[in-house]
């Protein structure tokens, strides 16, 4: 009768709706061949950011970081450490003593950026950042007092030493003026001059992963590795003096910062990016900048989530086609979320009320399941990516030495990483898939960019003075 008739109706344009939303969600997955793909011409891009001649062009920059070995355990000394721009801004004090490998006794405060500090000037930007360093000395009863400093800044900057860092260019969510092509070092002093109130001596500039591969390399010598997945992403790897065109000398090994978020400057990502994508590369701070990193990191992934559930809407696919105003709002969705919405044992009523925490009222249960799936479509993509990335690298440290088989430790750190119910397993099973000559060990580092980076700034102490007598 007419009743079958119309129930025949809806399930048919159920169906159609489901296929339709499969259809997009296609476009977000990759096969086996175009990960391999991306290991490939990541490893080419690798090789060019590390020649002479190519390295003007490269997207990838592979930046000298003049750490030229993992901690040996005879560090030791008070530091300062400032760690700035992961989620946190944070100044800690890190007391280390030698040969006692395992204590490390770090004291540590978060302090705010404001959005507004972010994006101002550069001036502005040092000088809250050494009012923060007062407030801490003030706080820990330690008034004026003069400490190496180790300055963890999650930024690519190009090195000629351990203590200076010519910023290249801002990422992520920072914009102050009149930074860049500057060294962060002198800007930092410059701040600290202005402020009279403590002095600083030895810096160390250290990007967030070589913090975390010292950190992680402080416990088990085979860490030669450093990963961040957080807001941004990175890596940074052992590689041998020989095959560092850009500085003299060939003899031992020194750390390379690989810069691998603005992998796809290039183009080189063109094929595997999807409307959303160029959506929100389009609507970033830096168009046309670290395309990698945007495929991946925390402060992405929820844009990329947004736009496809903007685009589910449009088509009556979702929503009932409603659309709202907190959907067109940017940041909505957080990494927490995303997270959140994947947790295995969570009830589709509880992803509701994530909804509805978010402003997206009026969900039914179908909504929910639909929102979990794009979430995960879009996360297993990005752990999928930087899988591939890292089998790149974990590779050619392998072909480097010749080995057959490399057994090797990864320090890694961030957000999403950590908070991510299926990221770390993804991004393991992508990496044995493609490297499989590769026997990778992740370790959780804690607090690379307070520890890590105090080792380092250790090691350039102990440099210096020698230099010094
Ligand atoms: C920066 C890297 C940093 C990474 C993780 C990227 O945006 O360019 O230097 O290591 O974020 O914080
Ligand atoms: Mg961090």
């Amino acid at each position: 009768g007419k009743g079958a008739a119309m129930v025949t109706a809806v399930a048919y344009r159920l169906a159609a709706q489901q296929a339709e939303r499969q259809r997009i969600l296609d476009t977000l997955r990759l096969s086996r061949e175009q990960l391999v793909e991306v290991k490939t011409r990541m490893s080419e891009e690798m090789m060019r950011g590390l020649s002479k001649q190519d390295h003007q062009q490269a997207s990838i920059k592979m930046l000298p970081t003049y750490v030229r070995s993992t901690p040996d355990g005879t560090e030791h000394g008070d530091f300062l450490a400032l760690d700035l721009g992961g989620s946190t801004f944070r100044v800690l004090l890190v007391q280390i003593q030698s040969g006692q490998r395992q204590i490390v006794d770090m004291h540590q405060k978060i302090y705010s950026i404001p959005q507004e500090i972010m994006q101002g000037t550069g001036e502005e930007l040092f000088n809250h950042i050494v009012d923060c360093i007062s407030k801490f000395l003030e706080f820990m009863g330690m008034r004026g007092a003069s400490l190496p400093l180790g300055f963890t800044f999650s930024f690519p900057c190009r090195q000629s030493k351990l203590d200076q860092g010519i910023l290249l260019k801002w990422t992520k969510g920072f914009k102050a003026s009149g930074c860049e092509g500057q060294d962060v070092v002198k800007l930092l002093k410059d701040a600290v001059s202005r402020k009279k109130e403590f002095h600083l001596n030895h810096v160390a500039v250290v990007n967030d992963t070589v913090g975390t591969m010292m950190a992680c390399g402080y416990e088990d010598p085979k860490c030669e590795v450093g990963l961040i997945v957080g807001t941004g992403t990175n890596a940074c790897y052992m590689e041998e003096m020989r095959n560092i065109e850009l500085i003299e000398g060939n003899e031992g090994l020194m750390c390379v910062n690989v810069e691998w978020g603005a992998f796809g400057e290039n183009g080189e990502l063109d094929d595997f990016c999807t409307q959303f994508d160029r959506i929100v590369d389009e609507c970033s701070n830096y168009p046309g900048k670290q395309r990698y990193e945007k495929m991946i990191s925390g402060m992405y992934l929820g844009e990329i989530v947004r736009n496809v559930l903007i685009e589910f809407t449009t088509r009556g696919l979702l929503f009932k086609g409603k659309m709202s105003e907190r959907l067109k709002t940017r940041g909505i969705f957080e990494t927490k979320f995303l997270s959140q919405i994947e947790r295995d044992r969570l009830a589709m009523r509880q992803i509701r009320s994530i909804l509805q925490h978010l402003g997206l009222t009026s969900t039914t249960c179908d909504d929910s399941v639909v929102v979990k799936e794009v979430c995960s479509a879009v996360a297993h993509r990005a752990a999928q990516l930087c899988g591939a990335g890292l089998a790149a690298v974990v590779d050619k440290i392998r072909q480097d030495r010749n080995l057959n088989h490399l057994s090797v430790t990864v320090g890694v750190d961030g957000t999403l990483y950590k908070t991510h119910p299926h990221f770390s397993i993804i991004m393991q099973e992508t990496l044995q898939d493609l490297a499989p000559q590769c026997q990778v060990t992740f370790h959780k580092s804690e607090d690379g960019s307070g520890k890590g980076a105090a080792l380092i700034t250790a090691v350039a102490c102990r440099v210096k003075d020698r230099g010094d007598n």
